[in-house]
Parts: C-alpha cells; sequence; structure tokens
C-alpha cells in the first residue's frame, strides 16, 4: 500500500512535460499524464512481445495465480485508485461509482483467475479423435473509454492476461491517469513487459490497431470508432472484440407496481450519472401505470444527491468532459422545444463550476425525437408511453443497436415473452445493466461483437485449436 501522493507521482510525467488533467467537478488540476506517441506504442509492443513467450509457458495455474496476487494488490490500494478515479473521472466515491469500479477490477481479475477452461474433446469415436484447445494470441492491443475507465481495462486485461497473452493498453485521452494507476498496481505483482499503457491519442489508438504484431484488439467505446477499428485492422486480419454504444429500451408492462420497481429503474439509468453503455436509455411504460411509474421514478430521482465525488454524501457526479454535457443539454433542450413536459431536471446551474447536469426525467416525448433515438450517455430519461406490447417492442427494436435491454414486470413468464422478442446481447428482467463476470456479455447488432466475461471471454482471448487425429 501507498498513499494517493506517491501513488499518483508514480504516473505523473515531470513536470512540464505532460497534459494536464482536469477534474471536471471542479476545473483543478488533477495531475500530469505523459504525452505517449507512436515510438513509445512500438517500444511497449516489443517488450510485450518479448514477454509473451515464457508467460505463456508458465500455463493456466501458474498464470491464474498471479492474476490472484493482482487482485490482491488492487485491494491494497484500492482507496488510492477510488480517490484518483473519482478526481479525474468524476465519479462519486460512493453509490455505484469509484469505490465500486475499483471493486468491480478485483472481482474480474479473480473470476478470470478461476474460471475453468479444459480442452473439449469434440469427437472420440474409436477412430476419430478431435479436441479443441484455446492457445494464447501473442500480443493483444486494448483500447477504451472514459466512463468506466479502470474496470473496463480490467475487462480487456485480466481474460487477455490468462490466456498467456501480454497486452498494451491505450487508455481514453480524458482517463489515461485512471488506467495509468490501475496498471502500476497490477505491475507490481506482474512479470515485467505483461501490461504496459502508452498513453497517446488517436494517433496511437489507429497504430495500435493497425500493426502488424498485434494478434487481436480489444476495443470498447463509440461505434464510429468501432467502424474505423475495423478498417484499420483488415490488412492484419486481426481477431476483434468489439463493445460499443448502445441505447438500451426497457419495457415495464402493466400490472408492475411502479413503486416496487423506481429504486432499480433510476440505479439502471442514472448509473454512473448515466455514462454507461449498457444503461436504460429509454423507458416505455404502459398507459395503465404511465403516471405512477413517472411520479414514482421522480420521487427517487430527486432524492438523489449528486455534487463533487470526493463528498462521501453524493451519488451522482458531474458529466466527464464539456463535449458530452453539451450532447446531454442540447438533446434535453431540443425535447424541450418538440413539446416534451420535463417532469425533473433539465435546468443546469451555470454559476456552479464543473459539467454537472441535473439528474432529468422527460416525459410525453415521441419515439422519434432525438433524445429517444440518439445515445446521449448522460443523466437523463426519456419515458415513452405505449398502448400495447407489439407496439412496445417495434419501438424498442427500431434502432441499429442493441447492446442490452429490459423488461419490468411482476409476472416473470410474461417478462421472459417479452424478453425473447427483444433484440438486444442482453435482456435483464426487473433490473438493467448487472453485469456478472461468471455471464457472457456483448452486443447485438451496431453494438459491436465478440463476448466477454466467463469461459466465452476466456476463449475470446485464444486462438482455437483443433488436434485432429
Ligand atoms: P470513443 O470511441 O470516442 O473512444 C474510445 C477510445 O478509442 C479512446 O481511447 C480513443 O482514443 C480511441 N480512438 C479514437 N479514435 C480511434 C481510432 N480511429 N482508432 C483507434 N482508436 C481510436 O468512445 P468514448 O467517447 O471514450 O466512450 C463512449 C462510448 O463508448 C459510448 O458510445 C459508449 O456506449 C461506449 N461504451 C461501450 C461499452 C460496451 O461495453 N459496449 C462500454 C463503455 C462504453
Amino acid at each position: 500500500m501507498e498513499t494517493y501522493d506517491a501513488l499518483l507521482a508514480a504516473i505523473s510525467s515531470a513536470p512540464g512535460t505532460g497534459r494536464t488533467i482536469l477534474d471536471p467537478a471542479t476545473g483543478a488540476a488533477v495531475g500530469e499524464a505523459p504525452v505517449h506517441g507512436v515510438a513509445d506504442l512500438e517500444a511497449a509492443i516489443t517488450a510485450a512481445a518479448a514477454a509473451q513467450p515464457a508467460w505463456a509457458a508458465l500455463g493456466h495455474d501458474a498464470r491464474s495465480a498471479v492474476l490472484l496476487k493482482a487482485a490482491d494488490a488492487v485491494e491494497r490500494s484500492a482507496e488510492e485508485l477510488a480517490q484518483l478515479l473519482s478526481r479525474e473521472q468524476g465519479k462519486p466515491l460512493n453509490g455505484p461509482n469509484a469505490r465500486f469500479e475499483v471493486g468491480a477490477c478485483a472481482a474480474w481479475l479473480r473470476a478470470a483467475a478461476g474460471t475453468p477452461l479444459a480442452p473439449e474433446t469434440l469427437v472420440d469415436d474409436g477412430e476419430t479423435r478431435a479436441d479443441l484447445h484455446y492457445r494464447p494470441i501473442g500480443v493483444v492491443g486494448a483500447i477504451g473509454p472514459w466512463n468506466w475507465p479502470m474496470m473496463i481495462t480490467t475487462w480487456q486485461v485480466a481474460p487477455a492476461l490468462r490466456m498467456g497473452n501480454t497486452v498494451v493498453v491505450k487508455p481514453s485521452e480524458y482517463t489515461p491517469l485512471s488506467v495509468l494507476a490501475l496498471a502500476k498496481v497490477l505491475n507490481e505483482e506482474l512479470p515485467e513487459g505483461l501490461l504496459t499503457v502508452v498513453s497517446g491519442g488517436r494517433d496511437v489508438g489507429e497504430a495500435l490497431a493497425s500493426h502488424q504484431s498485434i494478434g487481436k484488439v480489444m476495443f470498447t467505446g463509440s461505434t464510429a470508432t468501432g467502424k474505423a477499428i475495423i478498417r484499420s485492422s483488415a490488412d492484419t486480419v486481426k481477431r476483434l472484440t468489439l463493445e460499443l454504444g448502445g441505447n438500451d429500451a426497457g419495457i415495464v408492462l402493466p400490472g408492475t407496481d411502479p413503486r416496487a420497481i423506481a429504486q432499480d429503474l433510476f440505479w439502471g439509468a442514472f448509473i454512473n450519472t448515466g455514462q454507461t453503455c449498457a444503461a436504460l436509455k429509454r423507458l416505455y411504460v404502459h398507459d395503465s401505470i404511465y403516471d405512477a411509474v413517472c411520479e414514482a421514478l421522480t420521487d427517487v430521482a430527486k432524492a438523489m444527491p449528486m455534487g463533487n465525488g470526493l463528498d462521501e454524501n453524493n451519488v451522482l457526479g458531474p458529466l466527464q468532459n464539456k463535449a458530452q454535457y453539451d450532447v446531454v443539454a442540447n438533446l434535453v433542450e431540443a425535447a424541450r422545444a418538440s413539446g416534451a413536459r420535463v417532469l425533473l431536471g433539465g435546468n443546469p446551474d451555470s454559476s456552479r463550476p464543473g459539467y454537472f447536469y441535473p439528474a432529468t426525467l422527460v416525459a410525453d416525448i415521441d419515439n422519434g425525437n432525438p433524445l429517444v433515438a440518439e445515445e446521449q450517455f448522460g443523466p437523463a430519461l426519456p419515458i415513452i408511453r405505449y398502448g400495447s406490447i407489439d407496439e412496445a417492442v417495434e419501438m424498442a427494436n427500431d434502432l441499429d443497436v442493441g447492446l442490452g435491454a429490459s423488461v419490468w414486470s411482476s409476472d416473470p413468464a410474461a417478462a421472459r415473452a417479452v424478453a425473447a422478442r427483444l433484440e438486444a446481447g442482453t435482456v435483464w428482467i426487473n433490473r438493467h445493466g448487472a453485469v456478472d463476470p461468471r455471464i457472457p456479455f456483448g452486443g447485438a447488432k451496431q453494438s459491436g461483437y465478440g463476448l466477454e466475461f466467463g469461459a466465452e471471454g476466456l476463449k475470446a482471448l485464444g486462438v482455437p485449436q483443433v488436434i485432429n487425429g
């Protein structure tokens, strides 16, 4: 364990040589991130390629033992990591936010270490014996976003290492310190060269995605960037796992008790102040309970404190950056101008420092309104009225993305029947966005392809090899 200042100093660039990262809650400097370029990327890939054969040769059990020690290291430095994450990303320490995210890093490392993956015997009939193995890929590139920087890096790095690969990480330009700090802590236990962070911009991301020596890219970010990565990786026929944008629908069935689901609906939509890929972004409510659901959600939302993440009382924070703040503010204003009814929020306090946008609920809004149809990625939830289940399913499936979805009902059979009709990688029932390291997660449609977590997630970080004889 070390102090917050020691951790920050260990990852910061020399004064005057880096890029100053500002706290989105206050505008105060958090630290100086190193500015790495393509030459640093080359050095990281060379080191990763050199370290990979010995790491692969250790075998699953020895690699898993190292990952468990890395999880212990995260727990030893959990509070320092959470403090830095809160300052840089903006998310509060409490609620399902910074401490929760650091806890998830340890949990996913342990899960990657503990998930069994034995070779599968496909055929053994006396004449043919065919076994399916998963061999290491080599060097894996990991490119991540700014909303859950530590957790998503762990989702990419932990299974890659478990499967005998080494990893070069390109964090978001908005949250490099969080990822550098996480890697610094993991590297207290990992052999040298296995995990390197290259704190660069889009040019470094592009170079990583097209590099001859990178066998696979794990990418989490927007659909537009995912498409660019498909193009950059084409010439080297790289394997890809793409976790892209979403715009998740939730459907509340008739007969559901609004007060019983309001708290879970709120967190399904507002976790990380709405800056979550698999958050509930469009809520479809049956006409018979529409007003009651709006009222119950408003009561829950207005009781949630928003403010500086370091204040232990807060559970909602600022938007991470000005661009995202503008997206949310513009979409809500356009919705209001179109005649939609703002039930709560929608009037940011411009005298306050930081990118704070209040928790906002918007009712009586059309399905085609941009606040519904576009991924706003912030603390605003449009609530759309529907008359028949067919109409709700059609509206939910109307977009070209399909990461998650949810159905809310006191009748599990009815909920499962509707869930089966939704075009999304995961459909939750009476919850939304609950990821679990044992359960595969991935998108449908333009929300991406490839699965993370569980045995399926490990297989995605290996090259399938059949031995047939
Ligand atoms: P982004 O696509 O703008 O950036 C993500 C990363 O890609 C950054 O590190 C960036 O530097 C890099 N990058 C940008 N252009 C690149 C290029 N041409 N080649 C290679 N790398 C490049 O995404 P963001 O704004 O940081 O994150 C928000 C988005 O991520 C949202 O759409 C959200 O839904 C999505 N997201 C998805 C998941 C998921 O699991 N599906 C999880 C979190 C976030």
